[in-house]
């Protein structure tokens, strides 16, 4: 039997996110520091613990059957690789910053500047899109500190909160890329490995559902039953089980965590008490 080998990040922003969702999936292994590679012990998977830099280039060798790494990665590396699933967390941004003292004044401002960055082929692609000839300076590492050493004029990094520049005297001024951890896979993936794969993109996607909505429990008089099965559809319709007050029944349903406090105050509005929201565990659609 083959095992589906599986490209994680060795240490870095990726890796705690990686090996928790393989965890959750009820995927069982070893991680012993300087451990490069390890068998799950209840699931046909073996796991490589790799640079990020270094995964687009495994899965398209086959080195690795998928790995997980972050969109702006698989744009930069520009492997031929299917992108399989994203997976909703490391979600930051390629943007571009200039220091905080000057005025910008859209695009053009990068006319003939020194652009410092650890992603110059989506960059250069990005500039030449947009008619820009600018100078663009590879660097591996530490990119905000380049325009306070004049190194370059500006940079092009990633970005999540723009801490990071602030404290380096930068501003974010244009947004080239959004991105998240996604898997992606080799394109020649045997038929033995396909259905390893899609039994772990069924354990993914049951984490990443319960993630994404709340398990909801409520109190209303029967009379507001109708209204409310309007506000929360759940996933087919809302159960309902009589109190041992008459006239009074229980309401359990799903709510989508990104709407959940915009309904919470509509459920109020339409007679609900007693409302209690509680995490899902794992959810199959
Ligand atoms: P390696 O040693 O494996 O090459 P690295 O230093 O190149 O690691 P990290 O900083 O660990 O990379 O970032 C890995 C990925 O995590 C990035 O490519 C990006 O997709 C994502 N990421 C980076 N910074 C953030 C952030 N601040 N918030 C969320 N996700 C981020
Ligand atoms: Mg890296």
């Amino acid at each position: 039997m083959s095992l589906l080998k599986i490209a994680i990040q060795k240490s870095g922003r990726l890796s705690d996110n990686s090996k928790k969702l393989l965890e959750e999936c009820g995927i069982k292994f070893s991680n012993g520091a300087g451990v490069l590679k390890t068998t799950a012990q209840n699931f046909p998977v073996e796991l490589l613990f790799l640079r990020d830099d270094d995964i687009p280039q495994y899965v398209e060798q086959q080195v690795a059957d998928i790995g997980i790494i972050g969109e702006n990665m698989v744009v930069e590396k520009d492997k031929d690789i299917n992108v399989v699933e994203q997976l909703g967390f490391a979600h930051c941004r390629l943007s571009l910053a200039i220091p905080k003292e000057e005025t910008y004044t859209g695009l053009t401002y990068f006319m003939n500047k020194k652009v410092a960055t650890s992603y110059p082929k989506f960059l250069s692609e990005f500039f030449r899109e947009n008619k820009i000839t600018a100078e663009i300076e590879e660097i591996s590492g530490s990119v905000e500190i380049a325009p306070g050493i004049g190194l370059a004029d500006a940079v092009c990094d990633i970005v999540s909160s723009g801490s990071t520049l602030s404290t380096n005297g930068l501003k974010e001024v244009e947004t080239i890329l959004k991105s998240q951890a996604v898997i992606i896979g080799n394109k020649n993936l045997s038929a033995e490995k396909l259905e390893i794969l899609s039994g772990l993109l069924f354990r993914i996607r049951a984490v990443k559902n319960a993630k994404e909505n709340k398990y909801i429990l409520l109190n209303a008089p029967e009379s507001a039953i109708q209204k409310i099965c309007s506000i929360l559809p759940g996933m087919k319709s809302p159960t309902i089980l009589p109190l041992a007050e008459k006239g009074w029944v229980s309401l359990h349903s799903v709510v989508k965590e990104d709407q959940f406090w915009e309904r919470i105050d509509q459920l109020k509005e339409a007679g609900a008490e007693g409302i209690l929201v509680i995490p899902i565990e794992k959810m199959i659609l």
